[in-house]
């Protein structure tokens, strides 16, 4: 096993490896922007390398600074986490060739997912059931992308190869506005992801958001840790993840498990990925595998009991996965909800100083944040600031302990979506399950003046 890790990363999953080194007695090596000097963290860690400005591009995308650290430090391994360089496979593979191990999978396999086109065609191949849409990317010929969006059949979305994070899409009704479409989104794409490349796929009228967990190693084993349920999002971006997923029978999540774990082996995956799905009339479409952790992991965690980032820490040494498939059990049901400093309901970021941060406690409780009374929430990252995570036997149980838990919660200083959560926790749709990727935008637009 490694002695020291580097976290290329920041916040609350900085903090969140961190506990996974420690309990493993791996020494922990932080690397932060001036932005994240004072934060507690940092000082957690048993090493912590200032590496820039706060400007990410500077720091938690620079990748010399950052593999220079490593040599400096004497880390052995590089843990990504999410966002930043966790799919960049050029950094995973100078983190390589710098002599290091790269916490995630292969840069063959990150540059295979990458490309969402590429991803779809090794899905196909792998016999796991895709969105219907064009054969790869869209020719240049308008008259074949009509043609290809009339097979298709309308609404269609166009999609951008390299697109992630809710951008590089635009859904199409009509043939009118396509070839218009289908040009500026290519624009868009070569602007923003270096990549002009777009396809397109039926877009689906009222899906949900459900997605497996995988863990492989690099003995050819793959095992499935379950599902999630996120389709209660904003502007594409996940703020309420729950597992398992309501209302879908066992078998038919059993079914798309077994084929995302036969894809791994097939694919010579390693580490930790999801695979994750629109959820539609009973059938499975895949939409994008992430090669890294998600913020979302935790629920898993608590319906499994396994340890996610500790295993992505033991594939990449080498070790094997210490179970089987059938091994893995479920336990009740777990909820997370995403805690954001923003406005609640107009959603515009809210940094600054928390006077009072008071986190809930109790039964089935936990708190994954960095925060706390008097941290100051830099304006230059991400609005996510925290996640509660709550467990319990059943949705209801875990529901009632989500209430419980959000009413005890304080913050102060900054705004945040708390508000929302607890409305959308005593929401009666919501509280039934199953509600579409659609279903928070509407209820935004009924319930906010
Ligand atoms: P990204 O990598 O940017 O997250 P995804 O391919 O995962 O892109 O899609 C993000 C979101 O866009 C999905 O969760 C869903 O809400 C919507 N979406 C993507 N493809 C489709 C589709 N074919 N039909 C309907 N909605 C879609």
């Amino acid at each position: 096993m490694f002695k020291k890790i580097l976290i290329a990363n920041r916040g609350e999953i900085a903090l969140r490896i961190q506990r996974a080194c420690r309990e493993m007695g791996i020494k922990a090596v932080v690397v932060y922007s001036e932005a994240d000097r004072d934060a507690k963290y940092v000082r957690l860690a048993e090493e912590a390398v200032c590496i820039g400005p706060a400007a990410s591009s500077l720091s938690y995308l620079n990748m010399p600074a950052i593999i220079s650290t490593a040599e400096v430090t004497d880390a052995e391994a590089i843990h990504p986490g999410y966002g930043f360089l966790s799919e960049n496979a050029d950094f995973a593979e100078r983190v390589q060739q710098s002599g290091f191990v790269f916490i995630g999978p292969t840069p063959e396999s990150i540059r295979l997912m990458g490309d969402k086109v590429s991803a779809k065609q090794a899905m196909i191949k792998a016999g796991v059931p895709c969105v219907p849409g064009s054969e790869g990317a869209l020719p240049e010929d308008p008259k074949e992308i009509i043609k290809i969006a009339r097979t298709v059949g309308y609404p269609v979305i166009i999609k951008a190869a390299g697109g992630g994070g809710g951008r590089g899409m635009r859904v199409v009704h009509t043939e009118a506005a396509l070839v218009n479409a289908v040009q500026m989104t290519r624009t868009e794409a070569g602007a923003a992801f270096g990549n002009p490349q777009v396809y397109m796929e039926k877009f689906l009228e009222n899906p949900r958001h459900v997605e497996i967990q995988i863990l492989a190693d690099e003995h050819k084993n793959a095992v499935w840790l379950g599902e999630r349920d996120c389709s209660m999002q904003r502007r594409h971006q996940k703020i309420i993840e729950e597992a398992p997923a309501p209302g879908i029978p066992r078998r038919v999540i059993e079914k798309i498990g077994d084929r995302c774990a036969a894809a791994c082996k097939k694919m010579g995956y390693r580490g930790a990925g999801t695979f994750e799905f629109l959820f539609e009339n009973g059938e499975f479409y895949f939409i994008e595998m992430n090669t890294r952790v998600q913020v979302e992991h935790p629920v898993t965690e608590l319906v499994t009991g396994i340890d996610i980032v500790q295993m992505q820490i033991r594939v990449a040494a080498g070790e094997k996965l210490p179970f089987l498939q059938r091994q893995i059990e479920m336990r009740g049901h777990a909820i997370e909800c995403r805690i954001n400093a923003e406005d609640a309901y107009k959603f515009t970021p809210s940094p600054g100083r928390i006077t009072m941060w008071h986190p809930p406690g109790g039964p089935g409780v936990r708190v994954d944040s960095h925060a706390y009374t008097n941290y100051y929430v830099p304006p230059n990252y991400d609005s996510m600031i925290g996640k509660i995570i709550v467990h319990g036997d059943t949705r209801e149980q875990a529901l009632a302990r989500m209430r419980t838990a959000l009413s005890e919660m304080v913050v102060e200083g900054i705004q945040t979506n708390i508000p929302l959560h607890r409305e959308l926790m005593a929401d009666a749709k919501f509280i039934q399950g199953g509600t579409s990727i659609h279903y928070l935008e509407h209820w935004m637009s009924e319930h906010t003046r």
